[in-house]
């Protein structure tokens, strides 16, 4: 009779359990909203002596097509910029990235249209462990004056981290990312041995300070880490939102 009682109540359970289907909605938060605090300047360095040049503002050698690494990257390069074409996908780097110092640096256009998080969005994959999305995701976008989750917003690690606070200059300026990565490592069961970690300078302005990361960036769902290699190409988004494209120059690596 008592494990009859205890089969009803694990039934229960398990019923409540598939009925709870998981949104995209749980993981967004809207509150506390950044503090936006106004950058001083931007970092336009140079790449140092010991960089690997990203992207020079000539060429996509450094880059492929995510969506088939076989193939280069196609996406708009001209006047010293690189350009999303929406129709091609993520692209990523040719090389594979464990630990590392980078800078890159964007611009909303000025024309942007859109709300939320259809304005202007694309995303640094700090690093890429597949196709698609698949990955760890710093979020880019138009964040000024433009309410979204704030662990959505510019400067965020998507739905795990809002920036700290928000430095974010108006479309058509340049604006700046420089990140401390630190790849996560695994034993060799598939347990996690260290988490990713992440600092962010946005324009100049801490946002993230070394956080842990919980896993790679799902947009639904709780992340949770599975073994993958250290090592990884660092992707660049092209979002399918309806907004106008957006603008990449100066991106730069120093492996760690
Ligand atoms: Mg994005």
């Amino acid at each position: 009779m008592k494990k009859h009682f205890f089969s009803i109540i694990f039934l229960a359970f398990a019923v409540n359990a598939a009925s709870a289907q998981a949104k995209h909605e749980d993981t967004e938060f809207y509150t506390p909203v950044p503090a936006v605090v106004t950058p001083t300047y931007i970092n336009k360095a140079a790449p140092p002596p010991d960089a690997i040049v990203l992207f020079d503002g000539k060429s996509l050698d450094q880059w492929v097509s995510t969506g088939d690494t076989t193939k280069p990257a196609n996406w708009t390069v001209g006047k010293g910029l690189l350009t999303v074409n929406k129709s091609a996908g993520n692209i990523q780097t040719r090389q594979s990235f464990q630990d590392y110092q980078l800078h890159l640096e964007w611009r909303i256009p000025k024309n942007i249209t859109g709300t939320s998080q259809g304005r202007g969005n694309s995303g640094l994959f700090l690093a890429s462990i597949g196709k698609g999305d698949a990955g760890y995701e710093l979020q880019i976008m138009d964040s000024y004056n433009n309410p979204t989750y704030v662990n959505g917003q510019a400067g965020s690690i998507y739905k795990q981290f809002a920036p700290m606070v928000n430095p974010s200059l108006p479309p058509g300026e340049w604006q700046s990312y420089d990140v401390a990565w630190k790849a996560p490592r695994f034993n060799d069961d598939g347990s996690v041995l260290s988490p990713a970690r992440v600092t962010v300078h946005f324009n100049g302005i801490l946002v993230q300070n070394n956080v842990e990361l919980k896993g790679p960036t799902l947009y639904v769902g709780q992340p949770s880490y599975k073994k993958h290699n250290a090592a990884n190409p660092i992707k660049l988004q092209s979002h399918g939102d309806k907004s106008e494209p957006i603008s990449f120059r100066n991106i730069w690596i120093r492996s760690l």
